[in-house]
């Protein structure tokens, strides 16, 4: 097939270029450009116009200019530090060219005497004379040297004018793709081929034209080729045929009206999506995102309930130890003793591992928490049914899948995040799930007050701080965290734990990126026992452990996170029923910008409102958890600029499970913009 030739050409190795050895592969490579497909997103920033010439008496010093010049002698003197110079003319004066380093013989070789050379450069005056130094531009061929060259952001150890060769050579040999699109959807962009956008793309004038029918139609490429990829995991996943879940709804109903409140709206319709899946015949895959506090626990523990009662196994996976134990003592609570339930921690003894193991093994366990060491090849279920995994939005879909087929068939997977983001990033980073959203707040729940301070204030801070812990209330205090060093952050924190100390003797404790692990869970546990009254901290407090009676937060240079961090920040607090108080700290006082960014934080605390302003604020990159959340970057589509794009690349996937429509067509396109090995079972 004509296409598979040419995708193989655009996936094809960097050294197969002109030009192209090694040396440069390597430099290429090292910034994540490993094919030539790679390359064709490498755009020019501008370019510079060489394509007027002048004359010598014309010339503008400090300018690039580009001008025909006759060289009519050497002066090669020979002596360290000093220059070559080749001296030039045309009819209307003399320049002379200098160069630093370069060999005679080279120098020869492209400025012969006598003849007429196209040379471009940045024009010097010295001593009464125009100079050009270290030329790069110069050819017999003025046809080379007089058009618009293309500036590239550089990789070290790659020129400009390397650049332009090549990336000039793969738009000359750039292969004619037939279409995969249908021309209902090439419509909304005027039906502009690959070929023709990528084309278009390159050329320097189109730089920055994002609206334009070739940049929209790359970019819906892009998008489209990932939710494809994403449809079709989904369609594999439902394919499997599992064993229909079967329990009495009786139990869960008990367990629901034993509850100190009663379910939220969004609660409900969350357990009913799930119960629908579990009770179904195909694998059930899904997300529960919903806001910090939003109360995902509870409705993860009566779907195991559930499961539990159809005879099967549930295994709960929490990030830390310290989680997974407050998950475990919660359902030890709720079940009472009619389930069996069992904790695998690292720190449980060798005799007490055995047996838990053995217990798994036989189906003496119905009910298992622990970190992801309850995944470990040695472990082995009876009758494993649900996998719930609890805030771990940094899996890939890579990581996701390979989770999904662990089970084995008959069990299903529920991931919980606690991190709310736009619709178009849900869909892209998701999109391999089905999904059910909680975006109600339970109605007990007292808003966090949100204040803002400058940080001369302090004492005020103190004074209030006191009076808190007066009336038994326990603060976080979270320090700056300065980017471009852990070791400043770290610092920082330990001269306000010292600050603190001195003025609450032996009640403050201080976590930062350098307490280990094991000292980390003994410190949060202290303070969940309420033996100190202030946590000093980097960011690292785990998001999802609950500290009822916490309900103060300060933090510290609050102007260096995203709103959507901040937000996360603050639902450390809030949890119980005591009003609870967010202090944001700033050094110096607020711009007009930073107040309006925080008045967004003030006035709502609903998640996915914020992180919908701070994306438009601050581009999707920034988003809490985006880069690590495995998903691959896209090179041109934009969540913000192309929501439409996304939206009807949703669409179009949408229509095509419904008519069932065969994808072998979109088969290039997917090798091309997803070479992840998920598609390799695929396409
Ligand atoms: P998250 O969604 O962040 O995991 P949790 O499940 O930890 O939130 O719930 C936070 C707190 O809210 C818990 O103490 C939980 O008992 C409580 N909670 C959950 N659902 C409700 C509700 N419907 N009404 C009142 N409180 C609730
Ligand atoms: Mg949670």
């Amino acid at each position: 097939m004509n296409n598979e030739k040419n995708y193989n050409y655009l996936l094809s190795d960097l050294t197969k270029l002109r030009g192209v050895g090694n040396k440069i592969a390597g430099l290429l490579k090292r910034k994540k450009i490993n094919t030539i497909f790679d390359l064709l997103w490498k755009l020019p920033k501008s370019y510079i116009d060489r394509s007027i010439s002048s004359h010598i008496i014309d010339l503008k010093i400090g300018e690039i200019q580009t001008i025909n010049i006759v060289p009519y002698k050497y002066n090669f003197p020979r002596i360290r530090n000093l220059p070559n110079r080749v001296l030039c003319k045309d009819k209307t004066g003399k320049l002379d060219c200098i160069f630093f380093n370069s060999y005679e013989g080279y120098i020869k070789k492209i400025l012969p005497i006598g003849k007429e050379i196209t040379i471009s450069g940045k024009i010097g005056f010295y001593k009464n004379k125009y100079q050009i130094t270290n030329p790069k531009y110069i050819s017999e061929d003025s046809s080379i040297i007089k058009t618009k060259h293309n500036q590239y952001s550089l990789t070290e150890g790659i020129t400009e004018k390397i650049y332009n060769k090549i990336i000039k050579q793969i738009i000359k040999d750039l292969p004619k793709l037939d279409e995969w699109h249908n021309k209902k959807i090439l419509k909304n962009f005027n039906y502009i081929s690959w070929y023709d956008s990528i084309n278009e793309l390159h050329k320097p004038e189109n730089v920055g034209k994002y609206k334009s029918d070739f940049y929209e139609r790359l970019a819906f490429d892009e998008i489209f080729s990932s939710f494809l990829v994403h449809s079709e995991i989904r369609k594999k996943i439902k394919r499997i045929k599992k064993k229909r879940k079967s329990f009495h709804f009786e139990d869960q109903k008990k367990l629901v009206s034993n509850l100190k409140f009663s379910l939220t709206k969004d609660q409900n319709k969350a357990l009913k999506e799930i119960n629908q899946d579990l009770i179904s015949n195909q694998k059930m895959f899904r997300l529960l995102q919903g806001d910090v506090g939003s109360g995902k626990t509870i409705v993860a523990l009566i779907s195991a309930l559930n499961v539990i009662n159809s005879g099967f196994q549930v295994a709960f996976m929490a990030p830390t130890e310290i989680l997974a134990r407050q998950h475990f003592l919660l359902a030890k609570d709720l079940f009472k003793t009619s389930i069996k339930i069992d904790l695998l921690s690292s720190k449980s003894e060798y005799k007490e591992k055995k047996r838990i193991l053995n217990d798994l093994k036989y189906n003496k366990i119905n009910f298992i928490f622990g970190t992801h060491s309850i995944f470990q090849k040695k472990i082995q279920f009876e009758n494993l049914g649900l996998i719930i995994i609890d805030e771990q939005h940094k899996f890939g879909v890579n990581q996701r899948k390979k989770l999904s087929d662990k089970g084995g068939v008959n069990c299903d997977v529920l991931l919980m995040s606690a991190t709310p983001i736009p619709r178009t990033l849900t869909m892209t980073i998701y999109g391999d799930m089905d999904i059910s959203i909680i975006k109600e707040k339970p109605k007990s729940r007292k808003e966090v007050k949100t204040y803002t301070k400058l940080d001369s204030k302090i004492d005020d801070v103190i004074k209030f701080v006191k009076k808190e812990i007066r009336n038994d209330n326990q603060i976080f205090w979270v320090c700056p965290l300065i980017e471009e060093s852990k070791k400043i952050d770290h610092a920082s924190a330990i001269n306000k734990f010292k600050y603190l100390n001195n003025i609450f003797p032996n009640k403050v404790a201080l976590l930062h990126g350098k307490t280990d692990q094991e000292e980390k869970e003994l410190i949060l546990n202290n303070f969940l026992n309420k033996k100190y009254d202030i946590l000093v901290s980097t960011t690292i407090i785990e998001v999802g452990i609950d500290f009822p009676n916490a309900n103060i937060i300060i933090i510290e240079n609050a102007n260096k996170f995203g709103l959507s961090q901040l937000h996360q920040l603050r639902g450390r607090v809030g949890r119980g029923n005591k009003q609870s108080n967010c202090i944001l700290m700033f050094k110096s006082s607020l711009t007009e910008i930073a107040k309006k960014r925080l008045q967004i934080l003030k006035n709502t605390n609903d998640g996915f409102k914020i992180s919908e302003e701070d994306m438009k604020l601050r581009g999707y990159g920034d988003i809490l958890g985006f880069k690590q959340s495995g998903l691959k970057t896209f090179k041109l589509a934009d969540p913000i600029l192309n929501q439409n794009l996304f939206n009807l690349a949703e669409k179009e996937i949408k229509r095509i499970e419904n008519d069932n429509e065969d994808i072998s067509k979109f088969k290039t396109l997917m090798k091309l913009y997803d070479q992840a090995d998920v598609i390799n079972d695929i396409v």
